[in-house]
């Protein structure tokens, strides 16, 4: 069995505690044995000895609302009109790049098309192609003239949605979505302000639209994750028992108690970064301060900030990055939205690591077995230079990441000299 040893390094264990030092085993594809302090672990022959030289190891990141089918593109129609093999392979490069940024997993929070996420799923799994540990998702299912409805009525013109109108077509999406092999099932709940002002607070579906949609999803043992800004989105996703709830921007104070309740049963991703990132950086893309203002856009970061401080406090399970994938806020930068969540926030740089690696295994399903440094965990483990407890912005620059391992397997190996 392959074994390396990693010595003189900083632990950072995903659990939110102070990174100490120590050393970490890894056999197999397993963390085997952890030593803190002045502990040694046995250097028994075959085992490859890393010299970490002080660095920080730490658990591998985890993007909650992952789009690596989106292709770095200024409007949601432009997927629609990229070819299918040509798609494929621009999904293929992103899941690298992920990787190389540091993100061993990802929740994918809509695919482009809807095989998309489910091959490249499952060719990463095989062993084929390197890319994150994925769920794979559906496309958006939208309403007519709901968010991501970009059909014309003169022309054919196919975009990244699927229509469900009314629940039966909900429920024979819903079925073909998870015979196709998708993990999560992505519903549109609001529309957004990106695409009109004032759209971000009205809801798409009926009460019994979404209801057939998750009978279909629950009886298959599919997860549901939901879109939702308006306050009424929130609600729907939360009466209807969906995991994940995207964004949440016009909760109001009566649906976070009701949130509160649910926090041992929900998982929650704001993806501040695009909003910021559209504010503040898309400049260059004719998203000028004027367009931002009749967006509405500054409101809507406001309450973001707002709802998410709260439910913090409240301690509910909150994951940093989202929405990566647009050309003012690409693929590969997702380490970003650490630094979003400390200074928009008010998370420590502790709280969102362990977000971003403890919480991240639970949405991924495998709580008992990713997201920290723990004996008997998956080795999906990175050697930073430096302490991103202390400063998360490290994380954005993939020369401080000095080593990637996923599943025992370095994507990365650290440099040599390290060793
Ligand atoms: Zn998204």
């Amino acid at each position: 069995m392959n074994a390396t040893l990693f010595t003189d390094v900083s632990i950072f264990d995903g659990t939110g505690s102070d990174p100490f030092a120590g050393e970490v085993l890894v056999e197999g594809n397993r963390i085997a044995k952890i030593a803190t302090g002045e502990q040694r672990i046995d250097r028994s022959e075959g085992v490859a000895v890393v010299d970490g030289e002080g660095g920080c190891l730490m658990p591998g990141l985890v993007e909650p609302h992952g789009h690596i089918s989106f292709t770095d593109v200024a409007a949601l129609k432009d997927l629609g009109e990229i070819p299918p093999e040509e798609h494929v392979l621009k999904t293929m490069h992103n899941a690298k790049r992920l990787l190389d940024s540091g993100f061993t997993s990802v929740y994918s929070a809509a695919s482009a098309k809807p095989r998309l996420d489910i091959v490249i799923r499952n060719e990463i799994d095989a062993g084929r192609i390197p890319g994150p540990r994925m769920r794979a998702a559906s496309p958006e299912i939208t309403s007519t003239g709901g968010l991501g409805d970009e059909r014309l009525a003169h022309l054919y013109r196919q975009g990244l949605e699927m229509i469900a109108d009314g629940p039966d077509e909900m429920r024979k999406t819903v079925r073909y979505l998870i015979r196709e092999g998708v993990d999560s099932i992505k519903i549109n709940l609001s529309g957004d302000a990106f695409v009109r002002p004032g759209f971000e607070e009205q809801c798409a579906y009926s009460d019994a639209e979404v209801a057939a949609a998750a009978e279909e999803a629950h009886d298959r043992g599919c997860w549901l994750a939901g879109h939702a800004r308006a306050d009424g989105a929130v609600r729907l996703a939360l009466k209807h028992n969906f995991r994940v709830i995207y964004h949440c921007d016009y909760a109001t104070p009566e649906t976070i108690d009701l949130l509160e309740e649910a926090k041992d049963r929900i998982f929650l991703a704001p993806a501040i970064g695009i909003i910021y990132a559209t504010v503040y950086e898309a400049g260059d893309w004719r998203v000028t301060p004027e367009v931002v203002e009749r967006m509405g856009l500054i409101p809507m970061l406001e309450h973001c900030q707002k709802v998410h401080r709260e439910l913090h406090k409240r301690g509910l399970r909150i994951l940093p990055g989202g929405d990566y994938g647009f050309a003012w806020n690409p693929n590969g930068n997702n380490a970003r939205d650490l630094e979003h969540f400390v200074t928009m926030l008010g998370y420590t740089g502790n709280e969102v690591l362990s977000a971003a690696t403890q919480l991240g295994g639970q949405i991924m399903g495998m709580g008992d077995e990713l997201g920290l440094i723990k004996e008997g965990y998956l080795a999906d483990l990175l050697l930073i230079d430096g302490d991103p407890t202390q400063d998360v912005t490290l994380l954005q620059t993939r020369d401080n990441l000095l080593m990637i391992m996923q599943d025992g397997q370095y994507h990365k190996p650290p440099r040599p000299g390290k060793s």
